[in-house]
């Protein structure tokens, strides 16, 4: 990006914004996108941190209203099958830009300081969808958390460093329009570093986060003087909200008062849920502890998701009003959900579907008829499925392991996935891992606990359809046709866990 020209505030609805904003380059709103590159539809795509599929309100699941997300999906496709492979705020993130599964990618875990010495964070020279749509002709921008640098390694036994700034240049992999973060939860308080700031010219603000962002991205889409984007090209503008991950508690009175009142008896009405703790997983080390503490928080969790469905019913309303709807592809999914109590665990990182499944709606009304689909749609495939839609398929990078599925929007046939992998690594661990597939009917997980013992995990999605029943062993040919199904998976993406299964 070159040096910009003005430091104008663009922030005007917030009050704490202590740095100014780079703008979009001269040299790109001179550039002209050729005649094809003008016909391709811009991309909004939204994906809130740790909401899950459950709290769409359509559903009728959770007892939250989001008649935003409502209205969305009902002009839209519904995948109802979708899944996030390694259920975790980055590895979903690298499946995502670089169309790979975590050992290919490199980003096996969460990204902090005692991992980036085993490499756990997305390339500067990986080619990401990013980089692809800028080649191509996009203005492209990044809205809210990014979550995939390697912060400086810290010494052994020196607390890790989670948040990093992310340079312009490579590490930011196309993406022009920048105001981000690498990660933190203070959502009443955020920051972030926007297009050219220095590391230390961070933009502190005293707004809720969901909010602050919506007025960003509403600026972006009304692009006043030409500041934002150039209008020649169409835009790709990724929105990473953090809420409703924790703090639950962050989260603005307005969206709390709805809720006041209410007890867990009112509000968490799945049968699978358990109030403490099982000793099982405190021994195996499966799960997010804490459900004593933070079931309480259960009311906060489903406010910060009404939150983000207003935060976001404004962006698309100015989306609408600029437009702009008609030409725009928004894609809404999450990078994981939350187990908020299920099985007596808390947040992610877990096979069952509270955590593993994630809501994702594709609107398109120009060309994309509205209903539902149950393709069983794994991250690495959203990279080949959306540049092939766009009619950019011999873009798709090489090393790419993602499928392109994007016959489903043009209502073609086409050979469906059996089974979606699940996955679990640490890169500093040796003993723990999992791997498992899920079908539509199943699912079956083979997990190695902290002491390296194993353990089989199957279910029947359909008849037991809140997973309160391990059937491994009882069903020996169902078993062995979802085992042969992993190994084949296993085998696609050269994982090394195929000696473990
Ligand atoms: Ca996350």
């Amino acid at each position: 990006m070159s040096k910009n020209i003005s430091r104008r505030s663009f922030v005007k609805r917030t009050t704490a914004a202590t740095a100014g904003v780079g703008l979009v380059s001269s040299n790109l709103l001179s550039s002209c996108a050729k005649n094809e590159e003008k016909k391709r539809p811009n991309i909004l795509f939204i994906f809130p941190d740790q909401y899950r599929k459950q709290s769409l309100g359509f559903l009728k699941n959770d007892p939250v209203l989001t008649p935003n997300i409502d209205k969305l999906a009902s002009e839209g496709v519904h995948f109802t099958d979708a899944v996030s492979n390694h259920p975790l705020c980055s590895p979903f993130r690298g499946m995502l830009f670089s169309g790979k599964y975590p050992l290919s990618n490199g980003v096996q875990s969460n990204c902090h300081s005692g991992r980036t010495k085993y490499g756990n964070f997305l390339k500067p020279d990986e080619v990401c969808l990013s980089d692809v749509l800028k080649n191509e002709g996009y203005a492209t921008g990044y809205l809210g958390k990014w979550h995939l640098d390697g912060p400086t390694p810290t010494k052994p036994g020196e607390p890790n460093i989670w948040d990093s700034y992310c340079p312009p240049g490579a590490h930011r992999h196309g993406f022009e329009f920048w105001y981000s973060y690498g990660t933190h939860n203070r959502h009443n308080h955020p920051y972030y570093w926007v297009n050219d700031a220095k590391e230390s010219e961070r933009t502190d603000v005293n707004e809720w986060s969901p909010e602050h962002e919506a007025n960003v991205l509403i600026d972006y889409l009304e692009n006043k003087d030409g500041k934002f984007r150039d209008e020649e090209k169409p835009f790709f503008m990724c929105w990473g909200i953090n809420p409703p991950h924790t703090p639950f508690t962050e989260v603005p009175a307005k969206y709390k008062k709805r809720f006041e009142g209410m007890t867990n008896e009112d509000l968490l009405n799945r049968p699978n849920v358990q109030t403490d703790f099982p000793d099982f997983n405190r021994e195996t080390g499966f799960g997010d502890a804490g459900v004593e503490k933070k079931l309480s928080q259960a009311k906060d969790y489903f406010a910060c998701v009404e939150g983000v469905d207003d935060q976001i019913g404004r962006a698309l309303d100015v989306l609408e009003k600029q437009g702009l709807k008609d030409d725009t592809i928004v894609i809404f999914c999450s990078d994981h959900g939350e187990m908020l109590g299920s099985h007596g665990l808390m947040h992610k990182n877990v096979w069952y579907k509270e955590a593993f499944q994630i809501p994702f709606i594709v609107r398109w009304p120009k060309n994309i008829q509205p209903g539902n689909d149950n393709l069983l749609l794994s991250v690495p495939d959203i990279m080949p499925t959306l540049l092939s839609y766009l009619g950019l398929k011999d873009k798709i990078p090489a090393g790419v392991e993602g499928n392109d599925y994007s016959a489903v929007f043009r209502g073609e046939s086409f050979d469906r996935p059996e089974a979606a992998l699940y996955f679990f690594d640490k890169p500093e661990e040796e003993n723990e891992k999992r791997r498992g597939v899920k079908t539509h009917q199943y699912s079956y997980v083979i997990a190695y606990d902290k002491k390296n013992e194993k353990h089989i995990f199957m279910y029947d999605d359909i008849n037991d359809p809140y997973q309160m029943t391990n059937i491994a062993g009882q069903k020996p040919e169902v078993e062995k046709e979802l085992h042969s199904m992993l190994e084949k998976l296993l085998h696609e993406t050269k994982d090394y866990f195929i000696s473990y299964i």
